[in-house]
């Protein structure tokens, strides 16, 4: 059949680009500034110039800082009504001028009009209407938590729209106010945006858009007036901005690449999982972070559905991007193109089969054919790189654990795809792979109810959904820490002779490895003083390799994250029971190392806290949206994996057991560092897990420096999570700093104390989010 053109008219568009000379200032505190220093956007489908932007200084960022930091209490004091009903009128006037942006985000991307109209648009404007409605139940929905402040936000170019709405859209519903910089390849619509905001009655300041290259960028996240990051792009970006803000303080979420696997079982339904397909790997030129990237097909099945997989690409319509109906338009540009080429090329060296339809492509501008590939070992570049272009690599699979082992060997955990009839199997398969969404049946999905993001290198934090909203609050607690307390650390140096003791022999105290009393590699023991300066134990030194014999034994202990929830609870208050019952020996312990006059109510404190996350272990439960789709979408809160903690030196049994007991009630493995000035109760605590049906290897504990085991718990790569909370802001800092090597998630307590006693600043929902990382299962039904 032949296709006649449909082209969607760009007059409008073009004719608000010409009503702007063709030239952009920036948007601060509600005014454009004259166009300087211009840099040039054009048209990807024909290489024809757009317009030109402005390139923003170090000063124009200092500017958008001030002024957002001035509207701050402009607008939290129109309170959630006042900012519902701006955010309503913002959605509102996206879709009034739906067409119009469509077009523009087209013609500056290269995107198809069909998806930037069908997808983009709707989405967008789904985001503010979402939101609006945030905005007017946040004193009821979140009367704990407060605005951030100052957001700075920085997104790529494969979603411009889309993804300003995704990032505005929520730090407005929340009472924050801020600094956004577009893609120096697709700035036009936020420009389009900008009067929008000035139309819906946004007050000055609120929102800023800056435009320009990485410097841009760079300025904004080093600026100290700027409260948050919130950055989309690549990991390689992700990572320096993780460094970049370290010890910063700076709230952090990074939405980052991916290498998502697409996965087809025998008993799948072959002609929907192609469709799904094209939707998940040519949608968007494959420019996508979620694309599905890596088709792991069932043996059984593979010839013929590789073979339906190239009839469909036969069948794809490559072409001009206004045109109605293509499938695939231009790159976002030539570079992005030559990247592409140079991966497929290194497959054809590598003696790969590259396979692409016939298909012609235009003269000017910039364009890959789709593209697919067969015989890639799984350790090949293009297996393991995000190629972000229209290139698929096909591998297969046999079993179902094989399937889930192909999936999850990637440093990536963005999204995945599930095809089969089998609700069953789709259930089962869907915890196991390590990644932040999982599509049943489907594939790319997306709404403001659901919560999008990461795990592992594909960075922290969610977008959508209450989890996202919860990205630009902050918990009133967090403003109530008190001051550290002061704690010697270190020997006192005046040794005074322990008290004569009859019956005393002895005793040393062991780190706790896979669940047994280990000695350290090292072979070093050191003191622990007394409050009253005395000798009261030699601990072990750990080490590097102490902490690998950890990490390992934690890996190995994974039978605790399958465990039922009830089962963890039950473990739990067994520990509770257990410690009560030596009672008096862990006080008595307390009293001599920190000379507390009260140690029983630490312990008791101890034994409740135990009790709290018990009972939290089965009610963290996950939730049921209802996205606009014929679904559901089951948000999971899973656990995060392998956690490494370092404990305050105060309160060091309350410390100790008020951040492991929640990590392990919600399933997962530590690797603990107990209070370095005071660590004598917590090595004490073996013979309380030994007793308490505690698998080994769930919880292990390496005494030692401080410093030394939190640098070697942050660049160990197989550990998931790094906590700090022994008041060092330069260890802190530096948690952060080397945990941009895998991007972990850190929870670090900078030089602020904690009311470890405190529900509200040791308890509570926001500690179990550290403890756990949302995974969004979207179910549909029906036919
Ligand atoms: P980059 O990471 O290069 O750029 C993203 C944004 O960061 C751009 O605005 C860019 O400016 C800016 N930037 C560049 N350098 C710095 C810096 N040092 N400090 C601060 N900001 C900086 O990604 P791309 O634009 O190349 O986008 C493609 C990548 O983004 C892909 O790898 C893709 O996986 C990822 N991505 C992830 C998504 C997700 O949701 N997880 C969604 C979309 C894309 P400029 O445009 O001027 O270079």
């Amino acid at each position: 059949m032949d296709y006649g053109p449909a082209p969607e008219s760009q007059k409008e568009a073009q004719a608000w680009l010409d009503g702007h000379q063709r030239k952009f200032g920036l948007f601060i505190d509600n005014a454009w500034s004259e166009p300087a220093e211009l840099f040039a956007s054009t048209n990807p489908a024909d290489g024809t110039q757009l317009a030109e932007l402005t390139q923003a200084t170090d000063a124009d960022v200092e500017r958008a800082v001030e002024a957002a930091r001035r509207a701050l209490p402009v607008w939290q004091g129109m309170g959630g009504h006042g900012r519902a009903k701006v955010m309503y009128a913002l959605a509102r006037l996206l879709q009034k001028h739906s067409r119009l942006f469509a077009v523009l985000e087209t013609l500056d991307n290269g995107k198809t009009i069909r998806e930037t109209r069908d997808i983009d648009l709707p989405l967008a404007a789904r985001h503010f209407y979402h939101h609006a409605g945030w905005a007017q139940l946040q004193s009821e929905e979140f009367a704990d938590y407060r605005a951030v402040g100052v957001v700075g936000q920085i997104v790529p170019w494969n979603f411009p729209l889309l993804m300003l709405s995704w990032k505005i859209a929520p730090a407005l519903a929340a009472g924050n106010t801020v600094v956004f910089k577009p893609a120096e390849f697709t700035s036009l619509t936020a420009m389009l945006f900008a009067e929008l905001c000035l139309q819906a009655g946004v007050p000055a300041g609120v929102v800023n858009i800056v435009t320009g290259d990485g410097r841009v960028g760079s300025a904004i996240v080093n600026h100290p007036g700027v409260d948050k990051i919130a950055f989309t792009g690549s990991t390689e970006v992700g990572r320096l901005i993780r460094e970049a803000t370290a010890g910063s303080g700076k709230k952090l979420s990074l939405e980052l690449g991916g290498k998502s696997p697409f996965i087809v079982f025998e008993d799948a339904d072959l002609d929907g999982a192609v469709e799904g397909l094209v939707d998940s790997i040519w949608f968007n030129q494959g420019q996508v972070c979620c694309a599905g990237s890596r088709l792991l097909v069932q043996e059984s099945i593979q010839e013929r559905f590789l073979n339906k997989v190239r009839a469909r690409m036969e069948n794809l319509r490559l072409g001009s991007p206004l045109d109605k109906s293509m499938d695939v338009g231009a790159l976002v540009d030539p570079v992005q193109r030559q990247r592409i080429a140079a991966l497929v090329d290194s497959a054809r060296a590598e003696g790969c089969d590259v396979w692409q339809p016939a298909c012609e492509l235009p003269a000017d501008g910039s364009w890959f054919p789709p593209t697919l590939i067969t015989g890639a070992s799984t350790s090949a570049a293009v297996a393991q790189a995000e190629i972000f272009g229209p290139v698929l690599v096909a591998m297969s699979f046999r079993t179902p654990p094989e399937a889930v082992q192909l999936a999850n060997n990637t440093v990536y955990g963005l999204a995945a795809s599930v095809w089969t009839e089998s609700i069953s199997l789709a259930l089962d398969i869907a915890p196991a792979i390590k990644a932040g969404v999982v599509w049943i049946n489907s594939a790319n999905q997306f709404d403001a109810a659901c919560g999008f993001g990461g795990y592992r290198e594909s960075g922290f934090g969610r977008e959508g959904g209450r989890e996202g909203m919860l990205e630009y609050m902050t918990a009133l607690a967090e403003d109530a820490r008190p001051a550290l307390p002061v704690v010697e650390a270190k020997a006192k140096g005046n040794v005074k002779p322990a008290a004569a003791d009859p019956f005393a022999i002895d005793r040393t105290a062991k780190m706790y490895i896979g669940g047994k009393q280990a000695r350290p590699d090292s072979a070093y023991s050191a003191p622990v003083f007394g409050a009253n300066g005395a000798l009261l134990a030699e601990v072990g030194v750990g080490s590097r390799k102490d902490i690998r014999n950890a990490v390992e034994a934690a890996h190995k202990a994974s039978g605790w994250t399958s465990a039922t929830a009830h089962n963890r609870a039950q473990v739990l208050y067994y520990i509770a029971e257990n410690l009560a019952a030596r009672a008096d020996e862990f006080a008595a312990r307390i009293a001599a190392m920190t000379g507390s006059k009260n140690p029983e109510k630490e312990v008791q404190a101890s034994i409740e806290r135990l009790f709290y996350y018990a009972a939290w272990a089965d009610k963290y439960d996950g939730l049921a949206h209802q996205p606009p789709t014929k679904g559901i979408t089951v948000a999971l809160n899973e656990a995060v994996g392998v956690i490494g903690i370092v404990c305050p030196n105060e309160a060091p049994l309350l410390g100790f057991i008020s951040l492991v007991a929640p990590a392990i009630a919600l399933g997962n493995r530590v690797v603990v560092v107990p209070s370095e000035a005071h660590p004598l109760s917590a090595l004490d605590l073996y013979q309380v897990f030994d007793t308490s049906d505690l698998p080994g290897g769930v919880v292990n504990i390496i005494s030692g420096n401080a410093d030394e085991l939190a640098r070697t718990l942050a660049t160990h790569a197989d550990i998931d999570a790094v906590w700090r909370h022994d008041g060092s802001a330069e260890g802190c800092a530096e948690v952060e700093r080397l945990s941009a090597g895998t991007l972990k998630r850190t929870w670090v307590g900078g030089a602020k104390g904690r009311d470890w006693y405190s529900a509200a600043q040791s308890g509570g929902r926001a500690v179990l989010a550290h403890a756990s990382q949302v995974k969004n299962v979207w179910i549909p039904y029906g036919v």
